[in-house]
């Protein structure tokens, strides 16, 4: 057997190597979950190690979005084991914490203890750990920002012009924190009819490119409103794992995030 300090220097070492991405948005529904999903498997398909933390207690959609709904974590002496999902992505979330369809009524110091939980977990050969965090700038954003210092963060919004506005908000709160922004991403960007082939755009269009340009972040990408992809995140089979228009846009947005 190792020796403790063997251990330790382990997991120093390990802690050290881990890249911790952070996907953020002011507000909720804009497609962060959905995005951060299709992020990782994006990033694993291109041969990185990836685990994702589903901090949202809000809306823990991960064990749905990655296909390991009903899934319940082990733990070896207290720590939690990421759970291996069909997509080389590795998976810890509040979902999988709590019962589902129970409300979360957790005070500050819980979920704080939730996340910490999981981010200490055994994340194996994990290189890059995406975590979905809830909308806005709350205690969980405070507590990953000052305790676990993410290496970069990722912002998404639709280019609406309110979800732009509260992305603003998100960026300057990981601004404050001396994390490095890597980029906006655009969401739900284009909607094409399936009837007649006609484009819309029911959020606005390029308005998140546009603010990019203005806050000087880099724009990572966009992201079009389609059937397809509702349909794809709801039955756990993100488009990020094919070679589709989709699949590209994920790839491409993955490519700059890793670069
Ligand atoms: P958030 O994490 O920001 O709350 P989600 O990723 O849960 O947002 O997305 C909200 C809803 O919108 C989900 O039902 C999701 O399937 C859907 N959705 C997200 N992005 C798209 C898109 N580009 N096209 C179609 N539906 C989308």
């Amino acid at each position: 057997l190792p020796e403790v300090s063997e251990i330790r220097v382990a997991m120093t070492a390990d802690r050290v190597q881990r890249r911790i991405i952070a996907v953020g948005s002011g507000k909720g529904g804009v497609g962060k979950s959905t995005l951060t999903a299709n992020l990782a498997v994006a990033l694993a398909r291109a041969g990185h190690k990836v685990g994702v933390v589903d901090a949202d207690i809000y809306g823990p959609s991960q064990p749905v979005l990655l296909n390991v709904e009903g899934s319940k974590p082990k733990a070896r002496e207290k720590q939690l084991i990421a759970v291996d999902t069909e997509y080389d992505v590795k998976l810890l979330s509040m979902g999988q914490l709590i019962e589902p369809g129970k409300a979360i009524a957790w005070r500050g110091p819980m979920t704080g203890g939730a996340l910490t939980q999981m981010m200490e977990a055994d994340w194996g050969d994990t290189e890059l750990l995406l975590v979905d965090l809830p909308p806005g700038t709350g205690d969980i954003q405070l507590t990953m920002l000052q305790k676990f210092k993410p290496t970069m963060a990722v912002v998404v919004s639709t280019p609406q012009d309110l979800a732009l506005i509260d992305a603003t908000r998100a960026l300057d709160l990981f601004r404050q924190a001396g994390v490095p922004v890597a980029g906006i991403v655009e969401n739900m960007a284009g909607y094409v009819c399936p009837h007649c082939g006609e484009v819309s755009d029911p959020f606005g269009s390029g308005g998140a490119e546009a603010a990019a340009k203005a806050l000087g972040e880099e724009f990572l990408g966009r992201v079009p409103l389609t059937m397809e992809l509702r349909v794809a995140s709801d039955t756990g089979q993100p488009p990020a794992a094919n070679d589709g228009p989709q699949g590209q846009a994920f790839a491409g947005i993955a490519r700059k995030v890793a670069a």
